[in-house]
């Protein structure tokens, strides 16, 4: 399938951004929640807080074709006093998870997003308590010294975690829509390392214009391919977020989710290409929706259930003798036929 024109990326990207905010509601976090996770072998929650800030720059400018969260960002840089407003009030619902991840529907490190002073506010709130904080950031803003200087601030683990999506150059310029290449994220990865911290990979499972196989494909050879640089990578299936290019497409009917399936096999088959320590996870956001990985819809539950706990546990064994159903078959028929179809 080819792609819409840029005009329709640049269109979207200024519809979905939000006017300024006013300051009561830069005082807002834009949500907070536990959720099941593994440091090591040991199962603990994890806490999960998204601030609300200007968001990614990149989502102004084109944006990733899979990418909504401008619409939770505030139009215009948060201060450093809106958002220790806003860390004070996640506090009241920190619990003393161990494990505690920072998103900012963009880059962390990005001086626009979180003013520099505020970091240290962010990081300085859950210092004690957190065994480990992640945090996300676009690869440019991955520095030594920046990194270095906040793991010392938290005193425990620092994880920072870049949107690689594929290691193709092809597939990550004209169907995911990045702007930096696949070597500019190893080298992040690799400053990252260098400054004590832990470097995770996200990988995109089924970006637009790829067929199911292609996709399958892709994403196999991203995580052998992105596993030397990386500690942890995390696959993550396309759902339909609003106000993007492939909403845009789901909306004409020339876009599926990817089938639950697909991220059976390329689990299966990419667990069995990763290096000694190295971590493999998958926690899809909408699974078993019809805007989310899905198969059938009622085979879709047990699936991800054993999803998850492969995730948690790293034992992907449950993944091999998972039960039938009669929707292996149209999945099947999909990976075959789509390869014959002719150039839309
Ligand atoms: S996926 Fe990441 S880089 Fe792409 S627009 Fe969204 S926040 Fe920005
Ligand atoms: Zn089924």
């Amino acid at each position: 399938m080819s792609a819409p024109g840029p005009s329709v990326a640049l269109s979207l990207a200024r519809e979905r951004r939000p006017a300024a905010a006013s300051s009561a509601d830069a005082s807002h976090y834009v949500n907070v929640w536990r959720e099941p996770e593994a440091l090591g072998a040991e199962r603990v929650d994890a806490f999960v807080l998204i601030l609300r800030t200007r968001g990614c720059y990149w989502a102004d400018a084109k944006g990733c074709t899979m990418c909504g969260y401008a619409r939770d960002t505030l139009g215009r840089s948060a201060t450093e006093e809106e958002i220790g407003r806003q860390v004070a009030a996640a506090l009241h619902r920190y619990r003393g998870e161990p494990y505690v991840k920072i998103y900012t529907s963009g880059s962390f490190l990005d001086p626009r997003e979180v003013p520099p002073k505020a970091r240290s506010t962010v990081v300085r709130a859950f210092a004690g308590p957190a065994r480990r904080l992640l945090l996300e950031s676009l690869p440019e803003f991955a520095q030594v010294e920046d990194l270095r200087a906040l793991r010392e601030e938290l005193g425990a683990e620092l994880e920072v975690a870049l949107g690689l999506e594929s290691t193709q150059p092809e597939v990550l310029s004209r169907a995911v829509h990045k702007h930096e290449p696949p070597s500019e994220y190893f080298a992040a990865a690799a400053r990252v390392r260098e400054s004590g911290a832990r470097p995770k990979a996200y990988l995109l499972l089924k970006p637009p214009y790829l067929t199911e196989r292609e996709a399958i494909e892709d994403t196999v050879r991203s995580i052998r391919e992105a596993q030397p640089h990386f500690d942890t990578l995390s696959v993550n299936p396309v759902h339909i977020q609003g106000g993007t290019v492939v909403e845009h497409l789901y909306r004409r009917g020339l876009y599926r989710p990817p089938w639950l399936w697909s991220l059976v096999e390329v689990l299966r088959r990419g667990r069995a290409s990763l290096g000694e320590g190295k971590r493999l996870v998958s926690f899809p956001t909408s699974g078993g929706n019809r805007r989310g990985v899905h198969n059938c819809l009622s085979c879709d539950a047990g699936i991800l259930h054993a999803i998850e706990e492969a995730s948690l546990s790293q034992d992907f064994s449950a993944l091999d003798t998972l039960p039938a159903c009669a929707c292996q078959g149209p999945w099947a028929r999909v990976n075959a036929l789509e390869a014959l179809a002719p150039e839309a």
